[in-house]
């Protein structure tokens, strides 16, 4: 238990950058911060997948930044090496960015200097007691107490964490919906004969392709990743991985022409990859039960979402009057 008084002490569940960018603030205000996240490693849903031809940025392929906070903390990051700048966003015109070398390495830059703790899977809220919330793992284990704790997971998880400890807080996140995703990893023995590294109209099976391997900072070699369309992904949801490999990689060769031959074909399945109906507030707060939750899908989908998301529920935490 801290030292501090009532209050100023947070547990976070959930090492994206929702639950990061929170702990960030918390910690500068002078909080006690402690956050786990059930993942092996740094990323969410911002992950790279390792493989014997080079990384993979299989979740989210780039981002953008508009918000001023946003702004700032992107900028310190390319200052700190660890985020790139990659061409502009062929929609908006805005300017991309990517974790450098891989997807995953700003999370795992904040992830450090705020000490995340890997591999521990928490379990739904219901042990509060007279000095603060009791944090127990999924095998019932006892591992943390404090006096506030932000729920930082997609919407659907966020509300089997809230259901028993704050059910208005649960409702609210139940009725998110995110958008499922099937992302194909692809290893080439040649160049795939793209003049771009980024393709968006790829018919009803892809909605992406991005040759990974020319972000910056990436290994040489041929990697592509392919992202299944909303539509597609939803009725596939169930199929088996090596299928959609297949399937997918047909609908490639269809758009692009003929591929040099494959040297790595793997598929993962985002079950909640792109919230669809964002609740339109950036955080919810149970002043009751001393319970916050933030994420992308309060705000929308994106990354930059998930950042303002944590940080706004950060300023609400260090505002309140405790008693
Ligand atoms: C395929 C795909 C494509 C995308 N494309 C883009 C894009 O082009 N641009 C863009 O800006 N964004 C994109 N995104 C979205 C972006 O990745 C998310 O907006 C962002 O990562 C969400 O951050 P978050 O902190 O809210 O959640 P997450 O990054 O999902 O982090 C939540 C964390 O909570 C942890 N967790 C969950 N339950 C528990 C538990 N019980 N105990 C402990 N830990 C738990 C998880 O392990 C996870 O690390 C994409 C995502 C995917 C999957």
């Amino acid at each position: 238990m801290s030292n501090h008084p009532i209050g100023r002490s947070a547990t976070i569940i959930g090492a994206g950058p929702a639950g990061l960018s929170c702990a960030r603030s918390l910690q500068s205000a002078g909080w006690d911060v402690i956050i786990f996240d059930k993942g092996r490693g740094p990323g969410g849903r911002l992950s790279t997948r390792r493989s014997d031809i080079g990384p993979f940025d299989h979740g989210a392929p780039f981002f953008t930044a508009e918000h001023p906070t946003f702004c700032a903390a992107v900028h310190q990051w390319q200052a700190e090496g660890v985020v790139a700048s990659w061409g502009k966003d062929p929609t908006t015109n805005a300017p991309r960015f990517v974790g450098h070398p891989s997807m995953n390495a700003f999370i795992k830059a904040e992830a450090l200097s705020l000490g995340v703790q890997y591999g521990v899977h928490i379990a739904p809220l219901s042990n509060r007691t007279e000095t603060g919330w009791v944090i127990e793992t999924k095998t019932g284990e006892a591992i943390g107490r404090s006096d506030v704790v932000v729920v930082a997971t997609p919407a659907e998880q966020s509300a089997a964490l809230l259901q028993l400890a704050s059910p208005p807080l649960a409702t609210v996140a139940r009725a998110v919906r995110s958008a499922p995703r099937w992302t194909v990893m692809a290893g080439f023995e040649g160049p795939v004969s793209l003049p771009d590294d980024l393709l968006t109209d790829c018919g009803n099976t892809i909605d992406l392709a991005i040759r990974d391997s020319a972000k910056p900072g990436r290994p040489a070699g041929e990697r592509w990743v392919l992202h299944g369309t909303a539509p597609w992904s939803e009725a596939m949801l169930e199929t088996d991985m090596t299928v959609i490999g297949e399937m997918m990689i047909t609908a490639f060769e269809e758009r692009v022409g003929p591929l040099p031959p494959l040297n790595h074909l793997s598929a993962h399945r985002w079950r909640y990859a792109l919230t669809t109906t964002p609740t339109g507030q950036p955080f919810g707060f149970d002043e009751k039960m001393l319970i916050g939750t933030c994420g992308n899908w309060r705000l929308g989908a994106a990354v930059e979402d998930a950042w303002m998301s944590g940080h706004a529920l950060a300023a609400e935490l260090i505002q309140r009057p405790y008693p």
